[in-house]
């Protein structure tokens, strides 16, 4: 590989073109940032702090200069010449992008030892294969503290990372402060731990000042044995309560509007709500004279048909809140209103499926995106879970079948962490190094990508102390 330093970039960027000029990183001791980009200068100067250099705020100039200018949501460009660095994006994301990807190349330029080296010249234009980026963390199994998060979303910024599912509740904990649930108190059975409303309101307030939009999740019907511990009301039977909200009960609907119309104002920058949907089981329901009264009103022939009309009255909820339904996707012949978001789980096949009816959809088919899988066999595994290596969420690719067919509807794609085997102290160590190759694998175009480039780029980048660096935020 290469040793010029624009080659050593991850992910790898949509277009670039090297020269033979080059820049004296020692030349670097000033910089000037646009006004409308000057949540980015914590994080330029925690790189000049952690390798050492001396570089000044200027009121405009220096040898590094981050400009506005017209590029889409998310991208950004760089000319390095013998001069200076000069960098443009459109928007918060691609600026923290821009400096991301000067960090890198810093990293590399120092990766002999010898501080005081050369970025070698480049015009560099990049911008993201997919509009939505996302990675979910559970939070209901394994509860993971505020500050926690918070480097999770400034990990989730360096990866080019621009959006955080946030799985809020389960069936072994109810991890946010709720007014409209207030019996639940946070205890969860495997940590304790629940984020106040303040605390969410932390979190929202840096997660845009990074570009991140966050998805808060309640999951229900199913899911729900914590809850329903606490509301056996809300049961089909209040002796034996189990995982499912009853949908025969008026009561279910009213509860989960209060939770939902309180979420929507918990996360006032969402766009999109996530009211889960997923591994119900129909064991109360069809116990259930309430629900069995509902399915023949309803006109259902099972509870599956009940369990649809239940999950479109809560997604039209959400809609006259002004916001966007996503559900998890169940295989079960389940439709719903084109305006709800469907997220792709369970089988690589089902986009062929869902497209037809008009639904936008993000992937993450657990066999190629779920980062509680082992990365090899070496490591701890449950019987439910494949083995994904890294190189296995690097190939993953929502087009690799039926293109033509789906690829208007995929908008993006989804790595998940599911919790109930990691605590928070093993969290990044199931992260790294495959949000990498994640990272690669949403941002960048595929016929740029080469999982041989792509793990010597790596290799250097962990050589040169940058992913340390990005541990260590
Ligand atoms: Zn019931």
């Amino acid at each position: 590989m290469s040793a010029h330093t624009a080659l050593i970039l991850l992910p790898v960027p949509a277009e670039i073109k090297l020269t033979d000029e080059k820049f004296p990183v020692k030349n670097l001791t000033g910089y000037s940032i646009a006004e409308e980009f000057h949540a980015v200068i914590p994080e330029l100067e925690r790189v000049f702090r952690t390798l050492r250099m001396e570089v000044a705020a200027e009121s405009s100039g220096g040898a590094f200069s981050l400009s506005k200018s017209d590029l889409p949501a998310g991208a950004w460009q760089m000319d390095i010449t013998a001069d200076g660095i000069t960098a443009a994006a459109g928007d918060i994301t691609g600026a923290f992008y821009a400096v991301g990807a000067l960090t890198q190349m810093l990293f590399a330029a120092t990766i002999s030892g010898l501080p005081g080296d050369a970025l070698d010249g480049a015009e560099i234009f990049d911008k993201p294969r997919f509009a939505v980026r996302s990675f979910h963390l559970d939070c209901a199994r394994h509860f993971q503290e505020k500050e926690f998060i918070k480097r999770f979303l400034h990990l989730l910024s360096a990866c080019r990372i621009n959006t955080f599912h946030w799985h809020l509740t389960d069936g072994q904990g109810w991890r946010y402060q709720s007014k409209a649930a207030d019996r639940m108190n946070g205890k969860g059975e495997l940590t304790d731990g629940q984020y106040t409303q303040e605390d969410i309101r932390q979190i929202n307030a840096l997660a845009k000042t990074l570009g991140i939009t966050i998805i808060p999740e309640v999951d229900v019907p199913g899911h729900s044995r914590r809850l329903l511990a606490n509301y056996p009301e809300l049961a089909c039977d209040p002796d034996d309560p189990g995982n499912e909200i009853c949908l025969g009960k008026p009561e279910s609907m009213q509860f989960l509007q209060a939770v939902f119309g309180e979420l929507m104002e918990l996360f006032p920058d969402s766009p999109v709500i996530h009211i889960g949907g997923d591994e119900a089981a129909t064991a109360h329901w069809e116990k259930c004279p309430h629900c069995r009264k509902a399915m023949e009103e309803k006109k259902c022939a099972n509870m599956r048909e009940l369990e649809n009309l239940f999950m479109v009255e809560l997604s039209r909820f959400i809609t006259a809140g002004g916001r966007t339904p996503i559900i998890w996707g169940t295989c079960s012949g389940q439709t719903y209103p084109d305006d709800t978001m469907i997220q792709v789980w369970l089988d690589i096949r089902e986009p062929l499926k869902i497209a037809p009816n008009g639904n936008k959809m993000i992937y993450s088919v657990h066999s190629s995106l779920y980062f509680d899988y082992p990365a090899n066999l070496s490591e701890p595994w449950e019987t439910w879970m494949f083995e994904l290596s890294e190189k296995g969420v690097y190939m993953t690719d929502p087009y690799i079948i039926w293109q033509d067919k789906v690829k208007d509807h995929i908008i993006g794609t989804e790595a998940c962490l599911w919790t109930e085997t990691i605590p928070q102290h093993r969290v990044f160590a199931k992260l790294f190094p495959r949000i990498l190759a994640y990272s690669e694998c949403a941002w960048s175009l595929p016929e740029k990508k080469s999982f041989q480039n792509f793990s010597a780029r790596r290799e250097l980048l962990e050589a040169a102390g940058f992913t340390d660096y990005l541990k260590q935020n």
